[in-house]
């Protein structure tokens, strides 16, 4: 699995990383790209942390650009969620759909025959991690060659990824799919072999661009299942005199309130678990992660409206976060790299505009 690091490691890693040269290799599978994605999907660190120790470092938002674009992808990604369920279609229909709620095998077995595709989904299972233009060639593969609902595929991938994000992860397989795009993402077998380490020239994806619109490849479809679920937790201690301070799989900040007496709780919903299923391998992974960056805290399972009877509502607190939308408790903003930014994040373009033009005024 991605490293268990602490924050100290963390911010290791960002002193170390370089976004010069990641604006000129990101693209490649073996390029320097920061690998930070766990811990801020996780909420461990925010995107305007990331941005600020860069800036201390002494990069100029010119410097840094094709990384801050990055940051603000994740930003817009989450601002959409505040107003739009990821789980329904952006903008249009899948382009094309054969299968509506099963998986190709060929997925589940990492034998797509695509090699580069097939390594990196063995090292999947290892790791946690896939390469952001791998994963632009699965899903491309899985959606608009097999035919796969992409509702259906970007839960399995979801359950895979240390990094699994609902905004990131299902807005960006509609944004392959053409779901939330005025068009459909292609790459051919040329494309692949130039951004990852392949040279096959055998492959299915070995035309040129024109023809794979009209590619369509069989495969052999399966019932996904998700055989893990954890156990709603029995026991677990609250001193009804104190605060209770709720942690989530999205919301694993340490500085948070970190002063402050209380019942510290990762709390995980099973309500959204039908949705947002975990691996056992990622559950470990980001109970793990918590325990290392959060002192004191103890892990309950359960559904909300059990455990809201045994807290306090009115002395529960927790970060802003469209899934804890509906508990009824106290939340802190996020951080972000545009702060106080209220409304519809619109297009891309559009909304990057305003956070550069925000980050240069700060300078
Ligand atoms: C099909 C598909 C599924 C994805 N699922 C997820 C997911 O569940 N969780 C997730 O965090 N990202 C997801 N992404 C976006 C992206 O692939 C990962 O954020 C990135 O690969 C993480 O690696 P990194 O930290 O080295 O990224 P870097 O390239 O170093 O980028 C820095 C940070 O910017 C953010 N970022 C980069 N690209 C994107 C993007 N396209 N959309 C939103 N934020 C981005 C991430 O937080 C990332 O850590 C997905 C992309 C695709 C195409």
């Amino acid at each position: 699995m991605m490293p268990l690091l602490s924050l100290d490691e963390i911010y290791e890693l960002i002193n170390r990383f370089d976004p010069i040269h990641y604006g000129k290799t990101r693209n490649y599978q073996n390029g320097g790209v920061s690998r930070l994605s766990p811990y801020l999907s996780r909420g461990v660190i925010s995107t305007r942390q990331v941005f600020e120790l860069l800036r201390k470092r002494g990069f100029s938002l010119d410097q840094m650009e094709a990384f801050a674009m990055e940051l603000c992808w994740r930003d817009h990604s989450q601002r959409i969620w505040q107003h739009h369920n990821p789980q329904h279609e952006l903008r249009n229909q899948q382009y094309r759909i054969t299968n509506q709620t099963q998986l190709p095998k060929e997925l589940l077995e990492a034998n797509t025959g695509i090699h580069a595709i097939d390594d990196a989904l063995l090292a999947l299972k290892d790791t946690g991690y896939m390469h952001n233009h791998v994963r632009m060639y699965l899903a491309a593969l899985v959606c608009n060659h097999y035919g796969c609902h992409w509702r259906t595929a970007a839960k399995w991938l979801f359950s895979q990824l240390c990094d699994a994000d609902a905004a990131s992860n299902h807005l960006s397989w509609q944004w392959v799919c053409g779901a939330n795009a005025p068009k459909v993402y292609y790459a051919n077998q040329d494309n692949i072999n130039k951004y990852t380490s392949s040279t096959q020239q055998d492959s299915v994806l070995a035309l040129a661009y024109d023809q794979l619109p009209q590619l369509e490849i069989a495969c052999t479809w399966t019932q996904p299942e998700y055989a893990f679920e954890p156990k709603p937790t029995l026991a677990f201690e609250i001193d009804a005199e104190r605060p209770t301070l709720l942690y989530t799989p999205y919301h694993l900040d340490p500085h948070w309130k970190e002063e402050q007496e209380g019942n510290r709780i990762l709390f995980w919903d099973l309500d959204h678990w039908q949705d947002y299923p975990y691996s056992e391998k990622t559950f470990n992974w980001i109970n793990d992660l918590a325990n290392l960056t959060i002192p004191n805290l103890q892990i309950v399972v359960g559904t909300w409206d059990t455990f809201k009877s045994s807290i306090v509502l009115e002395q529960t607190f927790c970060k802003e976060h469209p899934l804890t939308a509906t508990y009824g408790i106290q939340t802190d903003e996020r951080a972000w790299l545009l702060p106080d930014f209220k409304g519809q994040p619109g297009s891309f373009f559009n909304f990057w505009k305003k956070v550069q033009k925000h980050l240069r005024n700060e300078n």
